[in-house]
Order: structure tokens, then sequence, then C-alpha cells
């Protein structure tokens, strides 16, 4: 409010402003562009679209030179429910005629009452000489009047229009084309990503700067998946790790939290996993029309705070002769992808070791001829690496298959796979290999929006199956599910090194309800006013969404199912896989006892033991001796 008064004070002269009238071409006379400018309230613009789903219609002014907006005056067509249907609509300023370069400004948050005018203050510092409203879809681009206000001048770049809290990515592409495929490209995009409550801008418009789609299942929702390639590295956002190209945009559509991807993300960064994908919440702004709550994320790619491997020069290292020791042991980028057959020729494999193949996508190195040493090289190296693994039975000492797999690394991949219950989690499997390391290490999670009991085919899995999950889930191929079984339930070794890293993730890092329950509540406290906007865009909360098992009614129903899913799963867990004795460390918080047992949660705090939640906890008897009890 006092950012408006000082604004309105300093600019008292803020005029209404004048123009030519530009928009998009009328779906008849009656309804020109002129008609949002004549003062009349009953007569209205109202665009002519060609493709249903995507009209992008717009109407606007040519101011004729920049000018600083500090208010908009809007009314609704007063017809139907147009008024209803305009929520979301946003405004945008430019310099360009094309509005290649425009942002957005301003947005229709609430139904505004039909008949009259309503004023929505702008609040951004920058001065444009095109102006516009670009109507969210369903409204047709209708508007019944438009009136802008502020003053001339270019302004300065200390003020930017921030949708919510989150930050805001908006962008471009060449006369706002649709993104049509997942491989549909257009470069010549413009990025606009407005963080720090509008006070810091990225910008990025060059001939290479590229918008496409991404994903596989989730291409086929109505909200899309994006990619960003910048044409040049950008840190995204202030706190991100990498300097990339690329960047995603995930749209969680099927995942009525928006949450379950950062909530696994909390278990990989917890358990030290070797790479931890970034990702920070983000509203979206795609040609001008709000597309709802997204994940900003990294590409999972080869990167230096990425998938943190030496990335081999294909062209440096399959020339004649060559040195089989040296060059082409990497470093390598590897998925286990049930998906890998869509895959170019050269950018997947399939892996042989008695009868059925394991499809192999290769992340890195890109564009590899099948015939190429490295891919060759590749292909060999992963086969010893499935035969090693598949020679597991029980007597095997484990230390063994450490030639070719980091252990512990598979066991944290499995071990949040099963906690987060995603039935993906082998359908896709990302590992690494360095350069001159003979070992796989087994690193990022990703893609968990079936995770915590979203997926109707499993639900409720901590009832439905009385084991893992990942016997049940869905298989990148039967012979890589067997690997997975013959490292988790065939050999005492690897089971008993995967209790050891469980009761350390308990013990020591914050595998709790607590912990994550605040996660949660911050996460849905972070992104509150934006899932409003998000579900007001796709009305989805009484729908089943993909393989929705349940359709809940609201964000707030679906953020507590998480939590209940985890105290369910945490115990569930507990039981599998087995907690060992708790570690000394305990014998600081637990007081000596007197009397009767007492119980404590893993955080010491005494608990009372009439009503155990189910879960682990520390039983102390009355002779001082400590037990774990799981419940
Ligand atoms: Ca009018």
């Amino acid at each position: 409010m006092s950012a408006l008064a000082t604004t309105l004070s300093v600019y008292a002269d803020d005029a209404k402003l004048t123009g030519t009238v530009i928009g998009c071409a009328p779906n008849n006379n009656n309804n020109a562009a002129e008609k949002a400018f004549d003062g009349d309230l009953g007569t209205f613009f109202r665009g002519n679209y060609t493709d249903e789903n995507y009209h992008r219609l717009w109407v606007g002014l040519d101011l004729g030179k920049e000018y600083v907006i500090t208010k908009i005056g809007f009314a609704p067509r007063q017809d139907g429910d147009y008024a209803k249907r305009a929520v979301l609509s946003l405004f945008q300023g430019a310099n360009k005629a094309d509005f290649s370069d425009a942002m957005p400004i301003a947005m229709v948050r609430e139904e505004y009452s039909k008949g009259e005018m309503h004023y929505i203050p702008v609040n951004v510092s920058r001065g444009f000489r095109y102006v516009r409203f670009m109507g969210v879809n369903g409204v047709k681009g209708s508007v019944a009047e438009l009136e802008f206000y502020g003053h001339e001048g270019v302004g300065d770049d200390s003020q930017f229009f921030q949708i919510t809290n989150l930050p805001t990515v908006a962008f471009n592409t060449p006369n706002m084309a649709q993104i049509m495929a997942k491989d549909d490209k257009h470069p010549g995009s413009t990025v606009y990503v407005i963080s720090d409550d509008g006070k810091t801008l990225l910008y990025e418009a060059n001939p290479k700067t590229q918008l496409k789609g991404r994903g596989n299942a989730s291409w086929g929702m109505p909200k899309k998946p994006f990619q960003i390639k910048f044409e040049n590295k950008q840190q995204i956002l202030k706190d991100a790790p990498a300097k990339a190209k690329k960047w995603t945009l995930i749209n969680n559509h099927g995942d009525k939290t928006l949450m379950r991807n950062h909530v696994a993300f909390e278990m990989s960064r917890l358990a030290g996993m070797a790479y931890t994908p970034y990702l920070r919440f983000v509203d979206v702004v795609y040609n001008g029309e709000y597309e709802g709550c997204y994940q900003l994320c990294d590409q999972v790619e080869v990167n230096k705070n990425r998938v943190n491997i030496e990335e081999i020069d294909i062209n440096e290292e399959t020339h004649e002769p060559y040195d089989p020791n040296a060059d082409i042991t990497g470093g390598y980028f590897l998925e286990v992808d049930g998906y890998a057959n869509k895959e170019n020729e050269g950018e997947w494999f399939s892996a042989l070791h008695g009868g059925y193949p394991v499809p192999v996508t290769i992340k890195s190195p890109e564009d590899m001829l099948p015939t190429s040493q490295p891919y060759q090289w590749i292909k060999k190296h992963f086969e010893k690496f499935l035969a090693s693994t598949l020679s597991i039975q029980a007597k095997t000492d484990i230390s063994k298959i450490e030639d070719y797999l980091n252990i512990d690394s598979f066991l944290k991949y499995f071990i949040i796979g099963e906690l987060d219950g995603n039935p993906d989690t082998f359908w896709s499997t990302y590992m690494f290999k360095p350069r001159g390391v003979d070992q796989f290490t087994v690193a990022p999670i990703w893609d968990v929006d079936l995770g915590f009991d979203n997926d109707n085919r499993h639900y409720p899995i901590n009832t439905k199956y009385s084991g893992f999950i990942y016997e049940h889930g869905s298989q990148a191929s039967a012979k890589y599910t067997e690997v997975v079984k013959r490292i988790v339930s065939e050999n005492p070794d690897s089971k008993k090194r995967m209790k050891e890293i469980w009761s350390d993730l308990r013990y020591n890092h914050n595998y709790n309800t607590e912990h994550f329950n605040k996660l949660i509540d911050d996460a849905a406290a972070e992104i509150n006013e934006s899932q409003k906007l998000n579900f007001t865009r796709w009305p989805i909360l009484n729908t089943l969404v993909h393989q929705n098992p349940e359709a809940r009614g609201s964000f707030e129903a679906e953020v507590q199912f998480i939590k209940d899913y985890l105290v369910e799963r945490f115990a569930k867990l507990d039981q599998l896989i087995g907690l060992e004795e708790p570690p000394a460390g305990i014998d600081d918080i637990i007081a000596g006892p007197t009397g009767p047992a007492r119980y404590y949660n893993l955080s010491g705090v005494e608990v009372n033991a009439d009503n155990l939640t189910p879960g682990v906890y520390i039983k102390v008897d009355s002779t001082g001796s400590k037990k774990v009890l799981v419940k």
C-alpha cells in the first residue's frame, strides 16, 4: 500500500494514456480492437482463434514512446460468464512492435463484477511503448474496456512483476508459436526469470535461446513440461549451484501436492547421494499465458555441479589408433531406461547377459555412432557390471561386485525408492562412471510424481504389498529387476549393509516424520499462493489425473495425505529393512531412567507409552538397558 501511495504521490500527474489501438484479428467487425477503448462498457473486443486449445488473443496500445505504467483499468465483457473466464489473464509490456520481448506487468487475479471499471495497480519500473491485455485461453481475448495509466519515460530495471512470492519464469517463442511436441524446438525465444520480489531479472533473448517440450508421460498432459536452453551458460537463480545452458520446468500435473519430487530430493540430500538435482518452485508464463506452479530444476546432465564427471570428446577419442586402456574409459553417464528404444541410434544400447536384454540410454557422451569405440567400450563395460551383479548368490563375497558398482550408492537409491514408494524407481535408473574408475555410481533420484502412493496400480502400497515395492513396480527390464533382487535380497552381506545405512539415516540424518512433516509444511506454505492460481488454471482437484488413486478435493488434503503416507512408510521400512541397536550418541540424549520402562523417539524426546503411533522408538527398561522398538 505504501509503495503504491508513494508512486501515486510522486507521479500525481499520471495520466490515462492514449495511443494507437492494436490487437489481433477480431472474430467479427462488431468486436474489433477499438471496442476495448471506446468508453462503452457494453461493447467488447473478442479475438478470432484458429486452434481451440491455443488462443493467445490480445488487444492493446502502441503508446508511441515509452511510459512507466502505474495503473490499469479493466472491465470484463458483460455477457455470459466472461468475467469469470478472464481470471488469470495477464497484462504485458514490450518495446518491440512484435511483442517478442513482452513481459508480464499485472494479472487479473479475481472475478471482477461486470458493468464497471476495476483498477489494478502496476509496480514495474521499466517503461514500455507497447502494452496489451493477453486474455487467458477460455476468454477468447474478450474485454469490454481497457485503460492504461502512467508517466512518460524509459524508467529503470529496479522493479519487475513477480506473480506470487515465487520466482516468475516467463518465456516467449518467436511469433508466439505453440510448442507442439517434446522435441519441437523454438530457437530465438525470449526468457525472463524474475526473482527477489521483482528486484532481480535474468533475461536472455538470443538466436540460440531455445524452448522446447520435454518428458515422456508428462508431455501428454494438458499442463506441459518444458526445457529452457540458454545460448550462454546461466546461473538461473542466485542459489542454483550450476551455471548451465539447460534447465527444466517440470509440470507435476499428476502430483496435486506439486512437491513429491521436492520431498524425495530431500531424502537424497540427507542420504548424501552423489548428486541431488537443484529444484525451486516457480510460476510459469508461456507466451503471455499463466501456466501454473512448476518446479524449475536442473537438466540431468554432465556438469561440474550436476553429474560431475569428465565428459568425453568423442571426436578426440575415436581416432585411430587409440589406447584401449585410457581415453575411452570415460566418463559416461547412463540411464537404465524403459524408454531407451525411443532414442536415436547411437544414444542407447541393449545390454545382454543371458536371456533378457537391459535397455540403456547413453546420456553422455552424446551423438555417438554405434560403431564408435566409446560406444562399444561402454556397452561391454556395462555388460561386465551386469554379469557381475547377476552372479551374486547367498555366499558371494559382496566386495567382489564392488569391482563394478558402488554398492552404497545403489542401496541408498533403493532405500529412497522404497521410502518414497516410487513404482518407477527401476523403470529409470541413472548411473555414472568417472574416467578411470570401473565402478558405476547410482544417482540421481529423478521423477517421483508417482511416488508417495500416487499410483492406482499399487495403491495402497503399505498394505497391498507385504514386501518391497520394487518387486511390483515398472521395470526397464526383467533382467535389471533381477539385478536389484540379487543385491537387496539374496546376499546377507548386502542386506546387512542396507540395514546399517537405513539405521544411520534413521538415527543420524533426519530420516524421521518430524523432519519431513516440517519440510512438507514449509513447502506448502511457500507455494500456497501459487497453488491457488495453479488449481484455478487447472481445476483438477476433484478429478483423477494420470494414475491418481483418489481425488481428495483440496491441496491441503493432498498434502496431508503424503504426510500420513510417510508415517506408515517409515514404520514399514523399519520392519522390512530392520534397524540396528541405537548408536552410543543416544546415551547422551536419554537421561537414566528410574521406575517402569520409558519410550523415546529418535530425537531423544520421551513419548507417552500408552499411545505410540506407528514408528520407531527406543525403549529403556528399569535397569537402563535400551532396545529399538518398532511399532
Ligand atoms: Ca467497450
